[in-house]
């Protein structure tokens, strides 16, 4: 008898929603980008027990169409992305259609939304298990969509008790998530609060829509914040063969090709001790305005900041600005990991222009001093 069986479609299911949806970052990252996606201009993100009860996001974007109900959570379903030669060019955050549904395997799910022309009235969607649509109904609802999340992992016992065990640091790794978005996403205003149980419901930060990241910051962060700030505005050029080249401030005339320049523009502490901060915490890399984790990057900036100020470690958020052949966003199923083409290169460029941007600034008198 053949011992090689393909596995139940049910199973197969789960074990790859396991892989989109792995803690409470992932659902906040995936529930944010939707509503982004959607073109939000406001986003409110309310937790229940700092999430493990609950999350629920709601948003004034476009809200869903009547005639995408019944696909909206079925896997590989999507608006954003037709073929994979679209790949490239995508402007979206979403693309695999894959979050929605890996949410119906993981957590009881539902979704309200409603479009401008809908009136003050809304749907309720509930799924089944598959992402199958379950049934609709009804509801009094505002224009957007607010998507519900209860009771995550209840049918993943190992990983429900790890979460359990490790919410305090969980939720503390997810507002950090919640804080690159809101720094990074100008003109859109976000709400986060949390309620404990018993507890009331407190407002743990939020922003004003406002047209500057900086601004961004200082609601999310306090003013103080910015006066240890320098502005960021390298320009990279990666010409291989011949090392870093060229002033942090202007393109040379060496490099055409676009996918070899990246700018890179946000802020950074000063390189003055006292300006720094005690703990490596707040430091928010972003791909094209996509917030992601850059190990080597996040390195290469550090060691740079520590040869100037030796006992801290500096604020930082970084705009990668650079052509879309140049990076890959499709490498893991929770689109967190982005391979960067040319990244040694990448690197040594990095760390020059840093230097020469700290050289130019760590004689001068700290702006709090002022
Ligand atoms: P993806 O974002 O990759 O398309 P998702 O599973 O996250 O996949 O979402 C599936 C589809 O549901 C999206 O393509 C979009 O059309 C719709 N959708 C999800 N969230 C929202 C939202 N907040 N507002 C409007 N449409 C949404
Ligand atoms: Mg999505």
């Amino acid at each position: 008898m053949a011992t090689i069986k393909p596995i139940e479609g049910r199973s197969v299911h789960q074990i790859q929603s396991g892989q989109v949806i792995v803690d409470l970052c992932s659902v906040v990252k995936e529930l944010i980008e939707n509503s982004l996606d959607a073109g939000a201009t406001s986003i409110d993100i309310r937790f229940k027990n700092q999430g493990l009860d609950a999350i629920e996001v709601q948003d004034n974007g476009g809200g869903i169409a009547p005639e995408d109900f019944e696909s909206v959570a079925l896997k590989h379903h999507t608006s954003k992305l037709n073929s994979y030669d679209d790949l490239s060019g995508l402007t979206t955050f979403g693309f695999r259609g894959e979050a929605l549904s890996s949410l119906c395997a993981l957590a009881e799910f539902h979704v309200v939304t409603a479009r401008a022309s809908d009136g003050p009235k809304g749907t309720r969607l509930d799924f089944e298990v598959s992402g199958k649509l379950k049934n609709t109904s009804i509801v009094a609802s505002t224009k957007g969509t607010i998507v519900s999340v209860a009771n995550i992992f209840y049918n993943l016992p190992v990983r429900k008790r790890e979460l359990e065990k490790h919410i305090k640091r969980e939720y503390g790794k997810v507002l950090g998530v919640l804080h690159a978005y809101a720094c990074i996403s100008t003109g859109v205003k976000f709400s986060v609060s949390n309620q404990m149980p018993k507890g009331k419901k407190t407002t743990v930060f939020s922003t004003k829509a406002n047209p500057t990241s900086k601004e961004n910051i200082a609601n999310v962060y306090g003013a103080k914040t910015l006066l240890a700030l320098i502005p960021l505005d390298l320009k990279l050029e990666m010409q291989p063969g011949q090392g870093p080249t060229q002033s942090a401030r202007n393109w040379g005339t060496q490099v055409d090709d676009p996918s070899r320049r990246v700018q890179v523009v946000g802020h950074i502490s000063r390189p003055v001790v006292g300006e720094g901060r005690q703990t490596p915490d707040r430091q928010m890399f972003f791909v094209n305005s996509r917030p992601c984790g850059l190990p080597q990057v996040t390195k290469a900036a550090n060691e740079v900041y520590k040869s100037y100020n030796v006992t801290q470690s500096p604020f930082i958020f970084a705009n990668f600005i650079m052509d879309t052949n140049a990076y890959d966003v499709n490498v893991s199923p929770d689109k967190r990991t982005i391979m960067l083409h040319d990244q040694t290169l990448l690197l040594e460029s990095l760390k020059a222009s840093l230097v020469e941007l700290f050289e130019s600034h760590d004689q001068s008198v700290p702006q709090s001093q002022l």
